[in-house]
């Protein structure tokens, strides 16, 4: 499902190197590093980087019953919660997303999500009598957060989180950081199921060549709609093809929510690609974008600086704001 999107033309014959792919955040988390440091540090380099993707994932995953984010939806509508810095940085920047988005992007949907249970073994076209209750209530302003206690609280127990939008692009973010700060790596190729995150150039001093799915091949992340070239910079892409269920009359139900109506964004897009510097607002930005359609999206996207997007609809047709259509392949 979550085949490696990125095509490397590491031409890294003499550069030493250490990688490794895992499971991780529920999607296939592989790390590339490059340098001249010893083998054993680059090993150490990567070692520390997935240690760090496994313990956000002990926060942000609702699929491990001792999650953090687990622990606050069964709680906080009672009291306010205590939270750790990581889930407290996670949902303060979810809610931005959420107001500026009106709801697009919605980390209150944990109920919803739940319901239609898309990418478990559990997925369902629940009925609209079910659906009805968890649509339409922007709960995301019923979250309030005490940056003086760090702890949060629900105004209602209608409502759960769910980070599934927005946790991997925050944990490219952290694992990005570590391997620069910590290790002092300055090439390196990180891949979240799709979410890309680039440190400098290729260790051949090139950038890094990387491929947007082509929605409509049967196997899109291996057959690249277009290329281009990139140093620094992360690219996260929100698909209809990515996660889905398909029904037994056929129709296929992908992953991708409208809070509003309480069924898969039905906006016109089969793809959505952010790039830019930050992996966790490209994750929130592709998202909404997707449930938003295209002419609702670009408008968003001209009011933020440094935010760059591919639209691929269902007609496949190819759109791309002005920053980076030059550079398309
Ligand atoms: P992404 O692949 O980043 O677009 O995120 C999709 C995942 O985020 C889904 O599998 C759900 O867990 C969750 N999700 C679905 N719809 C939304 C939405 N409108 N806002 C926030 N999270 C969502
Ligand atoms: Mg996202």
């Amino acid at each position: 499902m979550a085949a490696l999107m990125c095509i490397c033309f590491t031409g890294c014959g003499e550069t030493p190197g250490a990688s490794q792919t895992q499971i991780v955040l529920g999607t296939v988390v592989t790390v590339q590093v490059y340098g001249r440091q010893s083998q054993e540090a680059l090993d150490g380099a990567v070692e520390a980087a997935m240690d760090r993707a496994r313990e956000l994932e002990q926060i942000f995953s609702v699929n491990i019953d001792s999650s953090e984010i687990n622990y606050v939806n069964q709680n906080a509508a009672k009291a306010p919660v205590p939270v750790s810095d990581d889930f407290y940085t996670v949902l303060e920047r979810s809610l931005y997303f959420a107001r500026l988005t009106e709801g697009a992007f919605d980390p209150t949907l944990g109920k919803l999500i739940r319901l239609w249970g898309i990418g478990t073994d559990d997925a369902r076209v629940p009925e609209p009598e079910e659906i009805a209750p968890l649509t339409g209530r922007r709960d995301y302003e019923h979250v309030l957060l005490d940056g003086q206690a760090h702890t949060v609280f629900f105004e209602n127990d209608g409502f759960s989180l769910d980070f599934g939008a927005i946790a991997k692009g925050y944990a490219a973010d952290e694992m990005k950081e570590l391997l620069q700060e910590d290790y002092h790596i300055t090439s390196a190729l990180l891949n979240l199921g799709g979410n890309i995150i680039t440190i400098g150039n290729r260790p051949d001093g090139k950038p890094w060549t990387l491929g947007i799915a082509d929605p409509s091949s049967p196997q899109p992340e291996e057959n690249p709609a277009v290329t281009l070239q990139v140093t620094n910079l992360t690219f996260v892409t929100s698909g209809d093809y990515q996660r889905y269920y398909e029904a037994p009359d056929g129709t296929r139900y992908h992953h991708i929510l409208d809070g509003s109506t309480g069924y898969p964004a039905d906006s016109g897009l089969s793809s959505v690609t952010i790039i830019t510097q930050c992996s966790m607002d490209a994750d929130a930005l592709s998202t909404a974008s997707f449930v938003l359609g295209q002419e609702k999206a670009q408008k968003l996207l001209q009011s933020i600086n440094g935010v760059e997007a591919v639209f691929i609809d269902t007609q496949d047709q190819i759109t791309a704001t002005d920053g980076i259509r030059d550079q398309l392949q």
